[in-house]
Order: C-alpha cells, then sequence, then structure tokens
C-alpha cells in the first residue's frame, strides 16, 4: 500500500475509499459497509460494498475489481488467448482468487483441466463466501485449485504440461513480483505444448508504460509472437488496461475460431469478435513505446 493509500475516510460524502494511482489522481467510493477487513499472512484484503459498483475487492490499497465492471477483464483475459487457439484443452490460472477467470475458462466446452494456482486462501474463502457470481466455478469438477506460489509451480511442472497460461495477479510488488521476471516467463514457455499461449496482466499503458515495457521486452527474448492487448476497466488506474499476450506461433487476430466463439459472445457481457480484434489496435504513443 502506498502512503496515500489510506483507509477508508469519513468525511462529507460519507465513508469513502480511494486509490491513489501514480500522478497524484485516484479514484473514490462511496462505501455503504465494510463486508470485511482481513490481513491476511500476505497482503490486507478488504471488501466493501459500494453506493454505485455493487461489491469492491481491494489488496493492499489496490482496486482488484468491483462487481459492476469485473467482466470487462475476466472476459478478456480469457476469451481472447482461449478462442485464438485451435483447441485448448489444459489451462492454468496463476492468482486469480477471485475465481472469475476460472468462470469463464470453464465455459469452453474444450477444457478438460482449469488449474488455479493462487498463493492467498484467504482471498478464495472471502470470493466464494461473498462473491458467489465471480467465484462460481470453484465446484466444477474441471476445476484443479491448488493453494501455492504460482512461481514454485511453473519451476516444477513437466514441460509442455499447459496449452494455455493466464497470469490474473496483482501489481508487481509483494508475492507476485516474481510473476514479471524473465526466469518465470522462461518456465511458463517451457510448460506450454508448442501451440501455447500465455496472456498476463500487464498494468496501464498511461500511468505505468515502464512497466508494461519490461514485460513485453521480457517476453520477446522468449516468445516469436508477442502483443499486447486492452480492455476498458473502468475502476483501474486510467480505465484502460494492458494485457500481454505472447505465443509460440499463433496469431491472436488471425487465428480467431468463429464457431467457438458465438456461444462464448452470447452467453458474456463484455467479449465479442470485433473487441477481439479492436483490444490489438493500441495507441501510437504505445505503439511507439514499445516498438509494436
Ligand atoms: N482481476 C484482478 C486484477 O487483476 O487486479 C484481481 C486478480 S487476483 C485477486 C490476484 C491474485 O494473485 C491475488 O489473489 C494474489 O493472492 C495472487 N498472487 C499474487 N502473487 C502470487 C503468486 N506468486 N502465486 C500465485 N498467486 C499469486
Amino acid at each position: 500500500m502506498s502512503e496515500q493509500n489510506l483507509p477508508t475516510q469519513e468525511n462529507a460524502m460519507g465513508l469513502v475509499f480511494t486509490e491513489w494511482f501514480p500522478e497524484s489522481t485516484g479514484l473514490s467510493f462511496r462505501i455503504v459497509q465494510t463486508i470485511e477487513s482481513a490481513q491476511s499472512p500476505l497482503q490486507m484484503i478488504e471488501l466493501y460494498e459500494t453506493e454505485t459498483h455493487g461489491k469492491l475487492l481491494v489488496m493492499d490499497g489496490c482496486v482488484m475489481l468491483t462487481e459492476r465492471d469485473e467482466v470487462a477483464y475476466h472476459e478478456m483475459i480469457v476469451h481472447v488467448p482461449l478462442l485464438s487457439h485451435p483447441n485448448p484443452k489444459r489451462v492454468l490460472v496463476i492468482g486469480g482468487g477471485d475465481g472469475g477467470t476460472l468462470r469463464e475458462v470453464v465455459r469452453h466446452p474444450s477444457v478438460e483441466l482449469a488449474r488455479q494456482v493462487e498463493i492467498d486462501g484467504e482471498v478464495v474463502r472471502i470470493c466464494k463466501e461473498h462473491l458467489p457470481k465471480i467465484a462460481a466455478a470453484y465446484d466444477n469438477p474441471k476445476v484443479d485449485l491448488i493453494i501455492g506460489d504460482g512461481i514454485e509451480h511453473v519451476k516444477t511442472a513437466p514441460d509442455g504440461s499447459y496449452d494455455i497460461v493466464l497470469i490474473d495477479s496483482t501489481d508487481p510488488f509483494g508475492p507476485a513480483l516474481g510473476l514479471f521476471g524473465e526466469e518465470f516467463y522462461r518456465n511458463v514457455d517451457r510448460i506450454l505444448a508448442d501451440d501455447g499461449i500465455m496472456v498476463c496482466q500487464a498494468e496501464s499503458a498511461w500511468y505505468n508504460m515502464p512497466m508494461l515495457k519490461v514485460i513485453v521486452e521480457t517476453l520477446q527474448k522468449i516468445f516469436p509472437v508477442v502483443k499486447t492487448f486492452s480492455s476498458q476497466i473502468p475502476v483501474y488506474p486510467s480505465g484502460t488496461w494492458s494485457f500481454g499476450y505472447a505465443s509460440k506461433g499463433i496469431d491472436p487476430v488471425a487465428d480467431v475460431d468463429q464457431e467457438r466463439a458465438e456461444p462464448i459472445e452470447e452467453g458474456g457481457q463484455y467479449y465479442n469478435r470485433d473487441l477481439h480484434k479492436a483490444a490489438f489496435a493500441q495507441p501510437s504513443f504505445v505503439k511507439r513505446e514499445l516498438g509494436l
């Protein structure tokens, strides 16, 4: 938590939670009620009922999701890679303790194994108890939940054991720091099959270009295809969030599976094939900065 990220404060608006972004801007929510405030051995986890965005999950002072717009994150981190891959069967999710990514993964009939490695069991407990529409897939028979460190898991998993790896992590500090490093990505490459795809959350191009650049440059040392795509997530810093895409050959725009995409679009709130393509179009300053 940054020094500016003080806990919720009472002011003339009532109880207000503010996440302070870099460059002294921030986003505030009027809070109706604090549902949970738990210090796990790894991080501070807070859950609030807001006046306008449903429940708000906060970890170490950073907004993780709100019920109102979580689909913009979870549908894009999952459906872009899974519909680019011809037959995704074995999917690994690292982090993602709220369960939203898993919920979207199990909507794909081809998936046989949706394994999640989340380091903090307390996140899973809180989300299962209070966010049942997001933590909706934990009882699905395809799901294998491991409470453990994703960095260790990718070190020890066998070569070629996953078709898709999704890195749904917190920001690059604390337990998530190693999820942004070269050794970690090299192991992801090793445990992916020959047509494997990796997607990671990659911060805000407006507020954290240095991090996005490091992610892209590191991935470029390892994977032949590296791109970034974005999603509009109103409650994240700047409202536009980046994802890193890396594959051993599959192009995420040319190879979208039209037939499998239809039911995913119909049953969802955010993802569609037009957005899938458009998400890879990046502003000029991003293209220039990343050399893509
Ligand atoms: N969708 C939201 C976002 O991107 O901000 C929320 C992501 S989810 C809550 C992030 C999860 O990553 C957290 O629950 C955190 O415990 C987990 N995490 C952080 N470091 C990890 C690691 N090394 N291995 C596995 N999970 C990790």
